[in-house]
């Protein structure tokens, strides 16, 4: 693929003294450790540098991409000629005032969890080892073991045509693993949260949580978590067992034998490697079950980005 250096340069001088980095490998960025090289990333300090960074991108008509952690991606390997803009540390403070939260996008949401629960507070203890970010969990509603983050968000700050303002919750705009800031309907700069006092079960649920993730989940190889989306009515890593796929392997990615909601790269894994094992589970279990199972990864390439313009 030819790449577009010129409108990159000329993109580059409308970033004035914005810290970035060119030629960067996306899978340095992902918890699947997968991804080609992106023209360039940036990681705001602020929302006027977060403002400056999507006014040249949309100046230039290049694509770009906001993102967290990297922990619910699958990026393809091919360079990509984009602008990944990540709320990350740089991007990452947070406050607890008695039992109102409030935490940027770059904040890691274990490490919010859990100062919210040694602060002597519940709400969040079902989220300590989920590996994202407030930003990316929000835009996900990311949840576990009965909890979502839908149950205790209240305002969402939020970055939209070019305006930063707060957005009180409507229980609508979020559902399972769904949410209506997700880019690009807009970036999400940070949220409030409303806790409880802690009862006492907080820290026992947190730890109890953490020791099974341990023991069920394959958290010693890379993956973005659970690729699929539970089907109504069913679970489905158990749709994928039954359907006779744990360790099922297509190149260095493999069904996970710990537990088959997960794949995982065994080492060297491709974007093509996770897509078509993606696609070959999908028609298994549908095969076999009649139920279509829905990626819960998202799948970023430059063609997606650009239909996203
Ligand atoms: C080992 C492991 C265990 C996991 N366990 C769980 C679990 O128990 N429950 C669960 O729900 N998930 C789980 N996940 C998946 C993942 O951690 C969550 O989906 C998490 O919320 C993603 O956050 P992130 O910051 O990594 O988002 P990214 O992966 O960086 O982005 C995910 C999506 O959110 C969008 N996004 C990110 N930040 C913003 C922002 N600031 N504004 C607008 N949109 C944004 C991106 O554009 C992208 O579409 C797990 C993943 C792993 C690797």
């Amino acid at each position: 693929m030819k790449r577009n250096l010129k409108k990159l340069d000329e993109l580059i001088a409308l970033l004035g003294s914005i810290e970035y980095k060119r030629d960067v490998p996306a899978k340095n960025y992902t918890s699947f450790r997968i991804g080609g090289c992106v023209s360039l990333l940036a990681e705001p300090k602020n929302e006027n540098e977060l403002n400056i960074l999507i006014e040249a991108a949309k100046a230039m008509d290049y694509p770009y991409f906001v993102f967290g952690n990297g922990s619910n991606l699958l990026v393809q390997d091919e360079p990509i000629d984009a602008i990944f803009i990540r709320l990350g540390e740089n991007y990452s403070e947070y406050s607890l005032n008695g039992k109102a939260l409030y935490a940027d996008a770059g904040a890691l949401l274990c490490t919010v969890a859990r100062a919210s629960v040694n602060a002597g507070f519940k709400g969040l203890e079902w989220a300590a080892g989920i590996p994202g970010s407030i930003g990316g969990g929000i835009a996900m509603n990311a949840g576990a073991y009965g909890g979502e983050l839908k149950d205790v968000l209240k305002t969402v700050r939020l970055f939209k045509s070019g305006e930063i303002f707060e957005h009180e919750l409507d229980p609508d705009e979020m559902g399972y693993r769904y949410s209506a800031f997700s880019f690009p309907n807009a970036v999400i700069l940070g949220g409030s949260f409303e806790l409880l006092p802690d009862d006492g079960s907080a820290s026992i649920l947190m730890e109890e949580y953490s020791r099974r993730r341990r023991s069920k989940q394959p958290i010693d190889l890379p993956s973005a978590g659970s690729t699929f989306k539970r089907p109504e009515g069913h679970f489905a890593a158990k749709l994928i067992e039954d359907a006779g796929l744990k360790g099922f392997r297509i190149g260095n990615a493999m069904i996970s034998e710990k537990h088959a909601g997960f794949v995982v790269n065994m080492g060297g894994a491709s974007f093509a490697d996770v897509a078509m094992l993606m696609d070959e589970v999908q028609e298994r279990v549908f095969a076999v079950f009649g139920v279509q199972l829905e990626p819960e990864v998202k799948l970023v390439t430059e063609q997606s980005l650009k239909s996203l313009r």
